[in-house]
């Protein structure tokens, strides 16, 4: 996994996802180097530059051209830009021209989830997964309800994640943001 130090980061462009929290997306998704993967809503491009390292091709959107831009300035630094394509768009325009989805990460939806997951559904092949990381309840509930309408045996996992800071007192733990990580599969 990638350090999250080690990612250029913008006070106007959110993330990266938490690496504890990506190295669960990675390992949920079950990402083989046959895989195409769309991840909507790249911001820093956590997600983004690991599974390019994992997958044969990652789409990158965001409707922010700067996080497009260090998403791109990331891929650069890690050296991984050969597989990726990005495209500063909305999600739900953006997956329009794309067919034959494995994976589709939903990091950033703004208030388009349902219709982003209506193409994401159109989109993914047989073998398709669908992981969403949602940070408001709102967000977690729309998406369950949503999957489970377009016909999905939702999961949903929320994951709090404490590291310690090591002080001459002892070690005081700094919590993270709790996040959901919620997959579905077609079936
Ligand atoms: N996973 C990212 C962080 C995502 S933050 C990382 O590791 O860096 C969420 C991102 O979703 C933001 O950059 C925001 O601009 C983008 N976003 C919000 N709504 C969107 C939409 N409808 N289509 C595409 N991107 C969107």
């Amino acid at each position: 996994m990638l350090e999250d130090k080690d990612f250029i980061k913008s006070c106007d462009v959110p993330g990266p996802t938490k690496e504890a929290i990506r190295a669960i997306i990675i390992y949920k998704s079950g990402v083989t180097s046959d895989d195409k993967v769309v991840d909507c809503g790249c911001g820093t491009g956590g997600i983004t530059c690991e599974f390019s390292q994992r997958a044969r091709e990652v789409i990158a959107i965001d409707t922010n051209p700067e996080a497009i831009e260090m998403t791109s300035k990331n891929l650069e630094k890690f050296g991984l830009k050969d597989n990726v394509t990005l495209i500063n768009d909305n999600g739900a325009n953006a997956l329009k021209d794309i067919d034959d989805v494995d994976i589709a990460i939903v990091g950033g939806s703004g208030r388009e989830l349902e219709n982003i997951l209506d193409i994401v559904h159109e989109k993914l092949n047989s073998k398709g997964r669908i992981i969403i990381t949602a940070i408001l309840v709102d967000t977690k509930v729309e998406a369950i309800n949503k999957l489970k309408d377009l016909g999905y045996n939702p999961k949903i996992m929320e994951v709090n994640v404490s590291n310690g800071r090591v002080l001459d007192r002892g070690i005081m733990m700094i919590s993270e943001n709790p996040i959901a990580i919620i997959t579905a599969k077609k079936r």
